[in-house]
């Protein structure tokens, strides 16, 4: 392949900043997306240009409805946003005195939220975060590897505003009730189903099982610009709408966002969903051979764990390759150029190689890092061990 690479890279350059190559999946910390040509298009259109924001929301309404079969939608700054103000509309309705005293003063609202256990995962900041941003209160269901329906019919009282549910590969992915279960206990009940499915590629099947509000990032699969989408019941989608004149302000999503992930996801209903999967299947094939013709590492390749149509390659680091998956994710990292890998899990002995943000030449790249590394001499902290530490976000800016 010849297609020219890192095409930021004056930009880069010319700001000291390291041209990292992504295969951990869609990091907020490494700037989110590649966002699709067309979203960037319609970002530098309308930058210039005034516009009425609630006929923008409009509009996008119109399309987040079509791609999701929702009632109604509108894009707000990220997926947390979307959490937050959706918990804030299911606490207040309409009523604008209410939406001005959050999150502080919720007396007379309803102000609890379910969470199952297993679900209340950290996805860069803690999800019962967003729940509290609204001045709502968490009510954790059952434990992290059980809840039964008895839990989340026992947490539920005249002071539960909704249930969030979390489709997540951090979610603990068994023991936990299933959206169809939960949808079942609370619809009868009159309790809102929200659910938090940031990074799923599925934008019609949450609503369709029963969800009442579904949130999607902008920025993960959809290639936008750092946005979040809302959608689902009408009234529940107006009244978190509203809260953009309350707690929302500080959420505030620019024009040039609603018009980027407006334009992403149309691109979204044509894109070439088949060819994309199989130039990732190609980089999966390469890097396998790559790793698995190596001392003491072997891949396999591994279906995403919520069933997005994605796999990874899961590259397994085995004492006599002279490396700890942490120590060989670390001078992976630390190459030229840095390949960055998935490495939550690496205290299980193994990262992932995520192909899902590659540019054209960079599956190529990434397997000739791993062979540099591999036949180099071993560096000082090789057999590194995962060190859950916040010492280096102290320091920043330093
Ligand atoms: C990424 C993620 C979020 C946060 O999304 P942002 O759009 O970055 O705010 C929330 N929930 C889950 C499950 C996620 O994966």
């Amino acid at each position: 392949m010849s297609a020219p690479l890192n095409h930021n890279a004056d930009y880069r350059a010319r700001h000291g900043l390291r041209p990292v190559i992504n295969v951990s999946g869609t990091m907020t910390s490494l700037g989110a997306s590649i966002i699709h040509d067309d979203a960037i298009a319609a970002m530098a259109e309308i930058a210039p240009q005034w516009v009425e924001m609630d006929d923008l929301q409009r509009r996008a309404s119109a399309v987040i409805s079509r791609l999701t079969g929702g009632e109604t939608g509108f894009v707000t700054a990220c997926c947390a946003a979307g959490i937050t103000m959706s918990v804030a509309g299911a606490m207040t309705g309409t009523d604008m005195l209410a939406i001005e005293q959050l999150p502080s003063r919720t007396d007379g609202l309803k102000n609890e939220v379910i969470l199952q256990l297993g679900h209340a995962v950290n996805y860069g900041a803690p999800v019962d975060q967003s729940i509290r941003l609204a001045g709502a209160t968490p009510v954790l269901a059952g434990t992290a590897t059980q809840v039964m329906p008895y839990h989340v019919e026992n947490a539920i009282n005249d002071r539960t505003a909704a249930l969030l549910f979390v489709v997540s590969h951090h979610t603990v992915q068994f023991g936990q009730l299933s959206l169809e279960e939960v949808v079942e206990i609370c619809r009868p009940r009159g309790v809102p189903v929200i659910v938090d499915a940031a990074s799923e590629y599925d934008l019609t099947g949450f609503l369709a099982r029963g969800a009442d509000l579904v949130i999607y990032s902008g920025h993960k699969f959809l290639s936008g610009p750092t946005s979040g989408i809302v959608a689902g019941r009408k009234d529940l989608v107006r009244a978190a709408y509203l809260q953009n004149k309350g707690i929302g302000r500080g959420m505030k999503v620019g024009k040039e966002s609603i018009a980027g992930v407006m334009a992403a996801l149309e691109a979204w209903e044509k894109r070439d969903h088949a060819g994309i999967r199989a130039r990732e299947q190609a980089a999966l094939d390469l890097w396998k051979t790559t790793v698995d013709a190596m001392p003491g590492l072997y891949g396999k390749i591994m279906p995403d764990p919520t069933n997005n149509p994605l796999d990874r390659l899961e590259v397994h680091v085995l004492p006599e390759s002279g490396f700890t998956a942490t120590g060989l994710a670390k001078a992976l990292a630390a190459g030229d150029p840095p390949v960055i890998v998935r490495d939550h899990e690496a205290e299980l002995g193994f990262f992932f190689l995520d192909p899902c943000n590659l540019h054209p030449g960079e599956a190529e790249i990434v397997a000739k890092a791993l062979t540099a590394v591999m036949n180099a001499p071993r560096p000082e902290n090789a057999m590194a061990l995962p060190r859950h530490s916040v010492e280096k976000a102290l320091r920043w800016p330093d």
